[in-house]
């Protein structure tokens, strides 16, 4: 719509809806998040960190995209070209268990179907109803670059996983061995430490009496698995002791069981739990493998994988693990040997997928001997290589890294990285970057390939450089790699910020940041997390469709205070809708009022401007310096605050207000007074634009022709603030050449 004048016309209200589609469609038509490898301004890169294939946009993502979003924003308005990668994460269990539910619907299971076409089946799932999130991240205005999307199982992805296994098998960082690891008998697979939930639950301590073999008497041991004793090889105390120091050495016969095991002393042993005497289970509980490795105990493995007991457990073969344990009580106590049965709640650890009981279980897995690694990713840190923003976190890095344990990475899923490793018939094992015909030890060709597939996290550990090409030496690599920063929630420097330093810095010339950027989570209103069960969840999605995309990022910004949580209400994302409709207005009555022909660059000068201009002037030269200081330091809540309290009460209301007059009165003072409020407008607009896009481009559009892509694409190099130049022309005019008019 435009008027007599040629200028265009802004509705009434701000509608959204009618902005945002078209809004983001042209930016993907012009090009204006696309990156340009070959470019010689200064380079800023972003890894997406990659939402789950399964995923749909919550209110995290809402959160961490936005952040993203501001920083990739920002330095494009300053010249600087910026790659924001987008991508998927395959996510293994939780996308097999997806594709397994849909399964089970028509009475199948995985084993149904076979490997193959299980995995086919995924694919599918994938290519259907996988990906949702991409069109979400879409409405919630993400500029990332679309063309170099890339998903963690795509051919180059997984190229480079297999260099990374071979690699650290070649360097001997790569080994398969014998563990007690967490075991999902629902998911049937193994988890990695931080795949546990542990919690705490009503349990019980039950009192188990053992007769020494010699009749001369009994101990006691105290167990919260009465189960387990079935795969007893030992009994442990502590060396000094001196309730059991002539118990040491001897045997007990273990009940039930009739199987005579040793007394041993060991160190380990926690002389204050129940009895102080504690019976040993090497195949059930990592602490009593470690004991049974000392003293040279046998481990007997008396659950299968669904954790239901087999062969081992004699009579009670074919109970699951529940049923079990009240049936060898019941068995003990017949014979006399149940002393005694306490409560007592204590932490148990549940599988972070479905929620089933972990059961510790001795098996053949895959490792990845992390201390090397994490001493070169902890050096990168100590020497400012990489930073954490804020600093603190960095400590919750060191602890983490401190005490780091090698890494599981087999699981024994269909869906994922199958591990690249052959068996032959004599026992060898053949790791290669190509799948082998024949034995490398042996020669034997009858080989059969590692049915694991790798843990999730290894590919996504790989992500800063994997999606740029490596291990071949990519342009993108060579412009993009280091990357700028990281953003990402404090809940995943365990899972995954850990990670990715670690390869990053083992396989990379360089560790994958500069800067680590931690948010909080977004919590209620009240601080409380949000959970279904609380019935507190605020959907993303609904708030966009209510109140607008600008309203939601806006609200999430001005609550993400450095390194904290951030609460969010429905009524502030209205209250920031209101923000969207004051500029608005601003923009509407500047537009519609100011003498036609009015540029923001013919400021008067500074004998020519009134005491208001000045102190206009003034006040935004202040907004634009903190602003700007603030959203550097990544605290983008603080340039939200600033913006919110200038644009609102001083530009708004005061300026508006001190200008009606002048602008009425018409003559030089009104164009004077004019020219410094399109001025004050537009710096607002583009200090604005990173955290709320599409009201900024609109009014920017609207009132300019060199709208924010011209920020985007600044000639004049590298700027100190996010705004330092007026756009080109005010109101458009029909002559105008600038090529970003859309
Ligand atoms: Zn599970
Ligand atoms: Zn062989």
């Amino acid at each position: 719509m435009t008027d007599a004048a040629g200028r265009r016309e802004l509705p009434k209200t701000y509608d959204p809806q009618a902005v945002e589609g078209p809004t983001y469609q042209r930016w993907l038509e012009m090009g204006a998040f696309r990156a340009d490898a070959a470019s010689q301004r200064p380079h800023f890169s972003i890894a997406l960190p990659p939402p789950n294939v399964t995923g749909s946009l919550h209110i995290g993502h809402a959160l961490d995209h936005t952040f993203q979003d501001y920083l990739a924003r920002m330095h494009r308005m300053r010249g600087h070209e910026v790659l924001w990668l987008p991508g998927m994460d395959h996510a293994g269990i939780a996308t097999q268990n997806v594709v397994e539910r849909e399964l089970a619907k028509q009475g199948k299971t995985r084993f149904d179907l076979g490997r193959e076409a299980f995995v086919e089946r995924v694919w599918a799932w994938k290519a259907e109803s996988g990906g949702r999130i991409l069109g979400q991240m879409q409405r919630l205005g993400d500029s990332v670059d679309w063309s170099r999307e890339r998903f963690t199982m795509d051919e180059g992805l997984s190229r480079a996983v297999r260099e990374v296994f071979v690699s650290l098998y070649e360097q001997g960082l790569l080994y398969r061995g014998q563990r007690i690891i967490n075991w999902c008998p629902r998911c049937l697979t193994a988890l990695s430490d931080i795949e546990v939930e542990h919690e705490e639950v009503p349990g019980e301590l039950a009192y188990l009496r053992y007769p020494l073999a010699d009749g001369s008497g009994a101990l006691v041991v105290a167990t919260s698995r009465a189960e387990t004793m079935l795969g007893d090889t030992g009994v442990a105390v502590h060396p000094d002791d001196p309730r059991y120091r002539d118990m040491i050495g001897r045997t007990v016969r273990l009940p039930l069981v009739d199987r005579e095991i040793p007394v041993v002393a060991d160190a380990a042993v926690d002389r204050e739990f129940g009895t102080g005497a504690v019976k040993v289970t090497p195949a059930h509980d990592p602490n009593d493998y470690e004991i049974a490795q000392r003293h040279g105990l046998e481990a007997v493995n008396i659950l299968t994988e669904e954790a239901v007991v087999n062969a081992n457990g004699g009579r009670f073969e074919g109970l699951d693990r529940y049923a079990a344990r009240e049936a060898v009580e019941q068995a003990l106590a017949a014979e006399g040997l149940l002393e005694k049965v306490t409560e007592a709640p204590h932490a148990v650890g549940h599988c972070y997928r479905c929620k089933t009981e972990v059961e510790p279980r001795l098996s053949l897995q895959w490792f990845v001997a992390t201390k090397p690694l994490a001493a070169e990713a902890m050096e990168a840190v100590r020497s400012g290589q990489t930073r954490f923003e804020p600093a603190r976190y960095a400590r919750t890095f060191f602890t983490w890294m401190e005490g780091i344990r090698d890494w599981c990475v087999s699981r024994q899923l269909w869906w994922g990285h199958r591990i690249p490793a052959w068996y032959c018939p004599n026992g060898h094992v053949t790791v290669a970057r190509q799948d082998p015909s024949a034995c490398a030890e042996c020669g034997a060709t009858e080989l059969r390939q590692d049915d694991d597939v790798l843990d999730t996290w290894f590919s996504s550990g790989l992500w800063p450089f994997s999606t740029l090409g490596w291990p071949d030496d990519t342009e993108d690599l060579r412009a993009f790699y280091p990357t700028s920063v990281l953003v990402t929630g404090y809940d995943i420097i365990f899972f995954w910020v850990a990670r990715m330093m670690m390869f990053g810095c083992h396989f990379q010339p360089a560790a994958p940041f500069r800067v680590v950027a931690i948010h909080g989570m977004v919590r209620d209103a009240q601080g409380k997390k949000m959970s279904k069960s609380f019935g507190n969840v605020i959907d993303p999605l609904e708030l966009m469709d209510r109140y607008g995309t600008d309203a939601l990022r806006f609200a999430l910004i001005r609550g993400a205070n450095p390194g904290s949580d951030v609460p969010l209400a429905t009524e502030w994302v209205e209250g920031a809708r209101n923000f969207a409709n004051k500029l608005w207005n601003l923009g509407r009555f500047v537009l519609s009022s100011v003498p036609e022909g009015t540029k923001p660059e013919d400021l008067p000068a500074a004998d020519q401007r009134s005491l208001s201009d000045r102190w206009l002037l003034s006040r935004l030269e202040r907004t634009r310096a903190a602003v700007t200081a603030a959203y550097d330091a990544y605290d983008p809540a603080e340039a939200a605050r600033l913006l919110h309290s200038f644009a609102w009460s001083e530009l708004a209301d005061w300026a508006v207000e001190l200008a009606k007059p002048r602008l009425a009165a018409g003559g030089e003072d009104a164009r004077r007074a004019g020219a410094v409020l399109a001025y004050a407008l537009d710096v607002t607009m583009r200090l604005l634009h990173p955290v709320m896009p599409f009201v900024t481009e609109e009014l920017g559009r609207a009132t300019a022709c060199a709208g924010s892509p011209a920020w985007r694409r600044s000639r004049s190099g590298p700027h100190r603030s996010a705004v330092a130049r007026p756009p080109r022309c005010w109101p458009p005019v029909p002559s105008c050449t600038c090529r970003w008019r859309a």
